[in-house]
């Protein structure tokens, strides 16, 4: 069995503001330990249910927040800046045949309340996404991104909040594991590392250990088909940005719509769109 984990930082065990989430705030460094505890969690769940290899993708923000040096012995690691990545979050789940997915740290899309830090992809420009009509966070997305390659995406971990959107989305067959309660954007009744670990270590077990018992998440007309994906952008500006990309267009004043595609492909072309949307000219050029 090989399997694929995607992780990110706001649903990460104790991590509530952004000083444990970006790469020059005073925490940051307890945030990647904990981001690294959490997927070593998982991986250890993995390699109990069989796993021969685990692939771990790094997926917040510099994309280089996961500590190689403390890292589960048995799992190699997706690390590296997003502007050299065509994939985001799901680099490398094409590298091998995976059988499964995990999403540990995950957050809730934009808009959520009683949420730590809900965005879609990038909370800076992305006010809404949608696919196929229907808005969606990175859990609705990702997984049915890996659907399309096969891959059924089986544990959510991240607040409550987080894995009842996971459960909305994959079923309720979805092994969740809620690491913290959100009281606000920025607070939440937490669990130390020492009670949430061995429970994600125990859902994973269980959650590969039964992988036909989740349908993988095929909101399309038919598996494979391509998606109608649209994002709202907050300005105008990133909208006229992000459409100088191949295979993106304009349906609206600060709405973009991905060219029918492979779901893999659309995901890259998503993903070209927001990085240039995101990019920042030189005061003198803008
Ligand atoms: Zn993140």
């Amino acid at each position: 069995m090989k399997v694929f984990i995607s992780v990110d930082i706001e649903g990460i065990t104790g991590v509530v503001h952004g000083d444990m989430m970006t790469s020059d705030a005073r925490e940051y460094d307890r945030g990647r330990r904990l981001m690294t505890g959490d997927a070593n969690a998982a991986v250890e769940g993995a390699i109990r249910a069989g796993a021969l290899h685990v692939l771990v993708a790094d997926g917040h923000g510099p994309m280089r927040n996961l500590l190689v040096e403390e890292l589960h012995e048995a799992a190699h690691v997706v690390v590296g800046t997003g502007d050299a990545r065509d994939h985001c979050q799901l680099e490398g789940a094409d590298s091998a045949t995976f059988d499964a997915a995990l999403f540990v740290g995950y957050h809730a899309m934009a808009k959520t309340a009683k949420a730590i830090h809900p965005h879609t992809i990038a909370g800076i420009a992305v006010h809404e996404l949608r696919l196929n009509g229907r808005p969606h966070g990175e859990t609705g997305l990702n997984a049915a991104i890996l659907a399309s390659l096969g891959i059924p995406t089986v544990l959510v971990t991240g607040d409550e909040t987080t894995c009842a959107e996971a459960r909305s989305f994959l079923g309720e067959t979805i092994q969740t594991v809620a690491v913290k309660q959100a009281r606000g954007r920025n607070a939440a009744i937490c669990r130390p590392p020492a009670a949430t670990r061995p429970e994600i270590t125990a859902a994973a077990e269980r959650a590969l250990g039964s992988i036909g018992d989740v349908p993988r998440y095929e909101p399309g007309d038919q598996p494979g088909a391509p998606f109608r994906i649209e994002v709202d952008f907050l300005t105008m500006q990133q909208c006229e940005r992000a459409v100088r990309t191949a295979g993106i267009e304009r349906v609206g004043p600060v709405t973009i719509a991905v060219a029918p595609a492979a779901p893999w492909e659309q995901y890259r072309l998503l993903w070209a769109g927001l990085r240039s949307a995101l990019y920042e000219p030189a005061s003198w050029l803008a």
